[in-house]
């Protein structure tokens, strides 16, 4: 996956501080690869890898992060920006409202349209009135109202009446007459691109003005989404797109290129057949996917957060000098503690996620080992190799522990300082404590 391949292609930069031109022009390369893998467009990928050169140049590594991955959260935060940066709103002016579906046959309209009234009726009070103007087919009318039923919704048809524009016409005032403020309007897709269909709908859209017309695209299509979406987009000027099928293993790449390509806002997910199948569109989560690294991002940032660049030094220089006492060790501890939720920390690290799911973790497990160490003395802290048994037994006391806990963490400081005397080649302790290496 690509986070790996860009650890690789960083390795070469251990020990500097600073990302340079040399080492950026190579993982490019494999950054335009990962992003034509994930079906991006050529010309899209090109233009990305352009802008994050001039982004990383320079950019100075923090001690407590490996370059390669400062250089997979500039990759992504960029890819997030150019997705949009936030999470895109939908427009519910009017009364009522009117939302338009536009979309090859198959792209997912109708179930789109099934979920978005759902959404909307639970989560905004709205009452939707949903339109079939999909009039070439009698079974897409039947499945319009297979899906009102499972909503109890209300379903606007006209049978026998072959003129789409004057159905949404109808249907609008049927709306109003019925306090219904919310009418989603399904139309007609056709295999590919087609005129009668682009003019059919453009005449829908002139005829009733609607607050929002939305794309509905599969994801599956892979770069077909991107020259699709750009001729309905010249026809429509439609307002949104919505991103169908994403709960396959498509990476994603089409909201990128679409975003790009049309510089309209991707407001949803569809992520499947179901009604409630519906997500708004996070613009970071699918950089996520599409960068394929799962939560390797919010990791460097929690650390970023946390870490202190000073602090690492001079631990550094304290393990290498066999320094390290009980202050540093509640120091490492009252960090790691910055960084939140150890189960959540640890389910973010590559390959560890899965493997914890099921283990408890105990954020109050270090409670303890911190309130026996408030209770040593400054000089027992410097210099643990004074802690004799009576001294054992005053810290247990004061620290409402009990002697064997004291003596167990005396042994795992003990062991802790011997490991990292060992492992001082290693440039940064913290790597340790987040087992990478
Ligand atoms: P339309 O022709 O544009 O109206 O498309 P439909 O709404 O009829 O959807 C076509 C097919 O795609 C149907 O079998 C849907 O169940 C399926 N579908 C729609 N949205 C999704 C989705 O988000 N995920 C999956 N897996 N299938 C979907
Ligand atoms: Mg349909």
């Amino acid at each position: 996956n690509l986070s790996e391949r860009l650890e690789r292609s960083f390795k070469i930069l251990k020990g500097e501080g600073k990302i340079t031109e040399i080492n950026v022009a190579e993982t490019l390369k494999d950054v335009r690869r990962a992003l034509l893998e994930a079906d991006v467009n050529f010309k899209v990928a090109k233009q990305f890898t352009d802008e994050v050169k001039s982004k990383a140049m320079g950019q100075n590594v923090i001690n407590a992060i490996k370059p390669g991955e400062l250089m997979v959260k500039i990759v992504h935060d960029e890819l997030a920006r150019l997705m949009g940066g936030e999470t895109a709103q939908v427009n519910l002016s009017g009364n009522p409202t009117v939302i338009l579906m536009s979309g090859l046959q198959g792209s997912g309209k109708t179930t789109f349209s099934g979920k978005l009234a759902r959404k909307l009726k639970s989560e905004q009070g709205k009452r939707p009135l949903l339109v079939a103007c999909d009039v070439y087919r009698p079974a897409a009318i039947d499945q319009l109202k297979v899906l009102a039923e499972q909503i109890n919704v209300p379903v606007y048809t006209e049978d026998g009446n072959k003129n789409p524009v004057e159905i949404a016409e109808n249907a609008i005032r049927h709306a109003k007459a019925n306090h219904l403020d919310l009418v989603i309007i399904d139309t007609a897709g056709r295999l590919a691109v087609d005129e009668q269909m682009m003019q059919e709908i453009a005449a829908i859209k002139k005829a009733v003005k609607p607050q929002e017309t939305l794309f509905v695209v599969d994801s599956m299509t892979g770069q077909d989404a991107v020259n699709t979406a750009k001729e309905f987009n010249d026809r429509l000027d439609f307002d949104g797109v919505v991103l169908t099928k994403l709960d396959g293993d498509t990476r994603g790449g089409a909201a990128l290129s679409i975003r790009t390509v049309v510089t309209k806002p991707i407001k949803f997910v569809g992520t499947g057949e179901k009604l409630d199948a519906l997500d708004l569109f996070h613009p970071s989560r699918m950089a996520d996917r599409i960068l394929g690294m799962g939560d390797i991002v919010s990791l460097v940032e929690k650390a970023q957060n946390a870490y202190d660049e000073k602090q690492a030094r001079e631990l550094q220089r304290k393990i290498a000098k066999n320094q390290f006492n009980f202050n540093d060790f509640l120091q490492q501890i009252q960090q790691i503690q910055k960084m939140g939720n150890l189960k959540e920390l640890a389910s973010m690290i590559p390959g560890v996620g899965k493997a914890i799911k099921d283990v408890d973790i105990d954020d109050n497990a270090f409670k303890g080992i911190e309130a026996i160490i408030r209770s040593m003395t400054e000089q027992e802290r410097q210099h643990p190799e004074i802690i004799n048994g009576s001294r054992r037994k005053r810290i247990a006391k004061g620290s409402g522990t009990d002697i064997q806990e004291v003596n167990r963490l005396i042994k795992q400081f003990e062991e802790a300082r011997k490991m990292m005397k060992a492992v001082t080649g290693i440039k940064n302790p913290m790597a340790l404590m987040r087992g990478m290496k």
